[in-house]
């Protein structure tokens, strides 16, 4: 895995925090604590997962 030069390190496990990766044709979505959604060919979808994945886990 090669990852940006500029991704911020990650935070502590208070908040979930995500963003998405390409890989090839793809986009997946990935948070620092280390959750990772299946990998989608667009990048909306991607983001749903990790806006599922963070309103599952960070209930405001
Ligand atoms: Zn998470």
């Amino acid at each position: 895995m090669h990852e940006p030069a500029d991704a911020p390190p990650p935070a502590p496990h208070e908040n979930h925090h995500t963003r998405t990766t390409d890989q090839g044709r793809f986009s997946i979505a990935r948070c620092n604590c280390g959750w990772t959604g299946p990998a989608r060919r667009a990048r909306s979808k991607a983001r749903e997962d990790a806006n599922a994945h963070t309103q599952a886990r960070n209930p405001t």
